[in-house]
C-alpha cells in the first residue's frame, strides 16, 4: 500500500520561491510505486490550493514568482484543475487530513517553520516530517534560540536582544548599550527571519542606526551581534531521539557575508563538502550540533550552522535551521549525500521518523 504524502509548500514568507524549489524536488524524487503525493500550495496571499495540476506548473510558478530579497512582489492565483480550499487554514487542513497519511511541510520562515503549521498538524493529529511546535518556534526566533544556547552552555558570539519599540523610543540609549557591550563592527538582524533577509553589518553609529531601522521593518524583535571573522561551517542532524550527523560542509561566500542573493541565486557562493578542517574540529561540531538539537527538542532534521574562528581555534554556534533548504543541491541533502545517504533515501528516513515520532507521542 502506498504512503499518501502531502507536501505543504509556498507560504507567505519571503522564502516562498525557495520552498517551491524544494517541493518540486521532493515530488520528483519520491518513488511513485511507494508514494502517492498530494501537493498543497500556500499562495503568497495566504490562501491554500490543492491539486495535481500544481506539480506540473511549478517551474512556471518559480518564474512567475521571482522576488527581490525581502519583498514578495507577486501573488499566485488558483488556476483551473486546482481545488481552492476554504480560506480558513485549520479548516482546510482538517479536510486534507482525511486524504493523506503524513505531511512534509516545506514552508520556510515565519508562518511555516516557526511552529504554526506544526501546531495545526498536531491539532489535526497528523504525522509530519521535521521538528515539532517548540523546536520550530525556538529555532525561528534568533533571540529565544540564543537564550536557549546560553542556558545550555553552547559557545556563541556576544549579542544584545531588543524590541522594536525600545529602539523607537530610546534610540540613543539602545545604541549606547550596543556600543558598550559589543562595539563595532556589529551585525543587526530581525529575530524572526531567515535567508539573510533584513540583516546588515554596521561599522559605526550612523550605520547602526540605519541597520536597526532596516531590521525593524521586518520584525518587532531584533538581535545585534558581535561581528566575527570566521569560516562558516554547517552540519546536518537526522533523527528523533537517536541522532546521526552528516559530514561538515563549508560555505565560502565571495561577498562580504552570505546574503540572500548569494544563497539562492548562486552569486559567487561555493559549498565545500566536506569542509577542509581538522577531524577534531569536525568532531566537536558534531557534538555541539547534537547538543543544540536536543536543547531545542529537535526531531527529524535540522541543519546546524557554526562560525569557526580558525586563528583562535574557537567555534561559535550561529543557528539551528529546522527547515533547511532541501533541494538536492542544498547544503543539508548534499551533506548527507556525502555521508552516504542519498536524496530519496533521506526523504524515506524522514517520513519514517515522522511516523515514529507520531507513535511516540500517543
Ligand atoms: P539567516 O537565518 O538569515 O541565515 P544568519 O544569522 O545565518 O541568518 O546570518 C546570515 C549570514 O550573515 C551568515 O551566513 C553569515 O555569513 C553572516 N553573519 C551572521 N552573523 C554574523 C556574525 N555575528 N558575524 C559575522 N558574520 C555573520
Ligand atoms: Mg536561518
Ligand atoms: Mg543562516
Amino acid at each position: 500500500e502506498k504512503i499518501r504524502l502531502g507536501i505543504i509548500y509556498g507560504g507567505k514568507s519571503s522564502e516562498h520561491e525557495v520552498s517551491l524549489r524544494t517541493a518540486l524536488s521532493i515530488m520528483k524524487a519520491v518513488d511513485a510505486n511507494r508514494y502517492e503525493v498530494t501537493p498543497i500550495y500556500v499562495q503568497l496571499d495566504g490562501s491554500w490550493v490543492k491539486g495535481e495540476a500544481i506539480a506540473g506548473q511549478l517551474p512556471e510558478k518559480i518564474e512567475a514568482l521571482r522576488l527581490s530579497a525581502g519583498e514578495p512582489t507577486a501573488t499566485g492565483t488558483a488556476e483551473s484543475g486546482q481545488e481552492v480550499l476554504a480560506s480558513s487554514k485549520p479548516a482546510s487542513l482538517f479536510a486534507i487530513g482525511q486524504q493523506v497519511d503524513v505531511i512534509f511541510p516545506v514552508v520556510h520562515g515565519p508562518n511555516g517553520e516557526d511552529g504554526t503549521i506544526q501546531g495545526m498538524l498536531e491539532l489535526a493529529n497528523l504525522p509530519y516530517v521535521g521538528t515539532g511546535v517548540m523546536a520550530s518556534a525556538v529555532g525561528m526566533d534568533k533571540w529565544m534560540m540564543k537564550t536557549v544556547f546560553a542556558q545550555t552552555g553552547l559557545p556563541q558570539v556576544k549579542y544584545v536582544g531588543l524590541l522594536r519599540s525600545q529602539w523607537e523610543k530610546n534610540q540613543d540609549e539602545v545604541m549606547d548599550k550596543i556600543e558598550r557591550e559589543l562595539g563595532y563592527p556589529c551585525f543587526v538582524k530581525p529575530a524572526n527571519m531567515g535567508s539573510s533577509v533584513g540583516i546588515s553589518k554596521a561599522k559605526n553609529r550612523s550605520e547602526l542606526a540605519h541597520a536597526l531601522g532596516v531590521a525593524a521593518k521586518f520584525d518587532r524583535r531584533l538581535i545585534v551581534e558581535e561581528f566575527v571573522v570566521a569560516r562558516e561551517v554547517e552540519i546536518g542532524v537526522l533523527g528523533n531521539e537517536e541522532l546521526v550527523t552528516s559530514v561538515v560542509g563549508e560555505v565560502i561566500a565571495a561577498k562580504e557575508f552570505y546574503d540572500y542573493e548569494a544563497k539562492y541565486k548562486g552569486a559567487g557562493t561555493e559549498l565545500s563538502i566536506p569542509a577542509i578542517i581538522p577531524d577534531r574540529v569536525a568532531g566537536e561540531i558534531a557534538e555541539l550540533a547534537k547538543t543544540a538539537f536536543q536543547a531545542l527538542d529537535g526531531s527529524g532534521l535540522s541543519r546546524v550552522d557554526f562560525f569557526w574562528d580558525e586563528k583562535n581555534d574557537q567555534l561559535y554556534i550561529n543557528e539551528v535551521n529546522t527547515m533547511p533548504g532541501f533541494t538536492p543541491f542544498s547544503m543539508y541533502p548534499m551533506l548527507f549525500q556525502a555521508a552516504g545517504v542519498g536524496y530519496s533515501e533521506l526523504i524515506d528516513r524522514l517520513v519514517q521518523l515522522a511516523f515514529e515520532r507520531h507513535a511516540d507521542k500517543q
